[in-house]
């Protein structure tokens, strides 16, 4: 694609980066018949190539109105596209970079800047968010059908394992999944109990960033990510073996700490470290001996998080695990396609996350599955506020299946 970036842009780091993936993009739209967006609006400009076109016009120094900005949020950050593109384009670092010169030559209205202000804070700090989230749940009994499906039911925490092993794994002190679903760590810790490993509960750090990323927030995502690096180094130095991340989402977005902190000398090599480090947890059980791992018959339909399959590349990876273990995976369908939760997507694009949701769920139940598993915790809360099947991480099926 040819490009003429606009003067104050073309010699940045940003713009030198968004000019070679433009010029990558060979127009072919290939990627609009995997984007779930172009798939339920049908308008070329809520496509990944039309979006392409749209940040170049912004790059070039064209005017930036609300039509832009409505087709940029509109976008899932699923990258689906980039799984699709035959040419490698980079699509979700041009859409950060289109998103962020957005923001600045049209900034949002003061009431949106305060809403997307109170949510990055209600949903970072975990004591608010637990208390906002106990108070719901308190009174999830007395809300009207369409309010009490917004509110998660309560779930319980087991027990987390205290046998000492000599190999050590870390993990993420994470933002709202430990208030939502508290199991999934614990979860994860009983599995690698059993195979000998240690994981060690989070002393330190927080949300991933990704809250913050998502929000345009760039600063404030690398303070998370410098807090988080901050919390693990003692023990990276100490010979810890891996960061285990269960919500895939998050794993995504510390595998990016590079990127996000390339331009800061005090935490680049840092974050090259940790971002080795990473792995979600399906990375680790599949390096393990499972021949101790048998669960019980259960027929489980999975969801493929796009945070594992398109940004991680971790695609079947989890499905063959499972199905090593001994659960039987039921038939699905458009696999690639996003259920719609996409982080705080579903709060400011409430129909056409729902639209995506119902889509998924249907693409789900086709084979009669007994239960759902996911890799995300955004995933989870989104499809069971549509389902009455149960829906779980994966790693805690397999901690269930495995009996005491
Ligand atoms: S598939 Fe790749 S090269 Fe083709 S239009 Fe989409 S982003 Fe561009
Ligand atoms: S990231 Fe997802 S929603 Fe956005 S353009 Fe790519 S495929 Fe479409």
């Amino acid at each position: 694609m040819q490009t003429s970036l606009a003067a104050d842009i073309k010699d940045t780091p940003q713009g030198r980066q968004a000019d070679l993936i433009l010029r990558s993009c060979v127009h072919c739209g290939f990627c609009t018949a995997t984007c779930p967006t172009y798939q339920e609006l049908n308008d070329e400009r809520d496509g990944p190539r039309g979006r392409i076109y749209l940040i170049k016009q912004v790059l070039e120094g064209k005017p930036v109105g609300e039509t832009t900005r409505q087709h940029l949020d509109r976008c899932l950050s699923c990258r689906s596209c980039e799984t699709t593109c035959p040419s490698g384009v980079h699509y979700a670092r041009l859409l950060d970079i289109g998103r962020e010169i957005v923001e600045e030559r049209l900034p949002r209205s003061s009431g949106q800047r305060f809403m997307r202000r109170v949510l990055r804070i209600a949903l970072r700090t975990p004591w608010l968010f637990r208390t906002g989230l106990a108070v719901g749940q308190g009174l999830r009994g007395i809300l009207p059908g369409s309010l009490r499906a917004q509110v998660p039911v309560k779930r319980r925490r087991g027990d987390w394992p205290t046998s000492p092993h000599s190999r050590t794994m870390l993990t993420l002190a994470g933002c709202v999944q430990n208030g939502l679903a508290p199991d999934i760590d614990a979860a994860a810790a009983r599995v690698l109990d059993r195979l000998g490993i240690r994981l060690k509960p989070a002393s330190g750090g927080g949300c991933c960033g990704l809250l913050s990323h998502h929000l345009t927030a760039t600063q404030e995502a690398r303070a998370d990510a410098r807090a988080n690096i901050d919390a693990w180094w003692p023990d990276v130095q100490a010979g810890a073996e891996a960061i285990v991340i269960t919500a895939s989402a998050c794993g995504a977005m510390v595998k990016d700490y590079p990127q996000l902190l390339a331009d800061d000398p005090d935490y680049r090599e840092k974050a090259i470290t940790v971002a080795k480090l990473a792995k979600d947890i399906s990375e680790v059980l599949s390096k393990e001996d499972l021949s101790l791992l048998r669960v019980r018959q259960k027929r489980i339909a999975f969801h493929s998080p796009c945070s594992l399959q398109h940004g991680q590349k971790l695609g079947g990876q989890v499905e063959r695990l499972l199905q090593q273990v001994g659960f039987q995976l039921t038939a699905t369908s458009e696999n690639h396609l996003c259920c719609g939760s996409a982080g705080t997507y579903s709060i400011f694009q409430p129909t056409l996350s729902q639209r995506l949701r119902q889509r998924k769920l249907d693409a789900l139940n086709g084979d009669s599955p007994q239960a759902i598993a996911t890799a995300n915790i955004g995933c989870l809360v989104h499809l069971q506020g549509g389902t009455e099947l149960p829906v779980k991480h994966w790693v805690e099926w397999l901690d269930a299946g495995l009996g005491s």
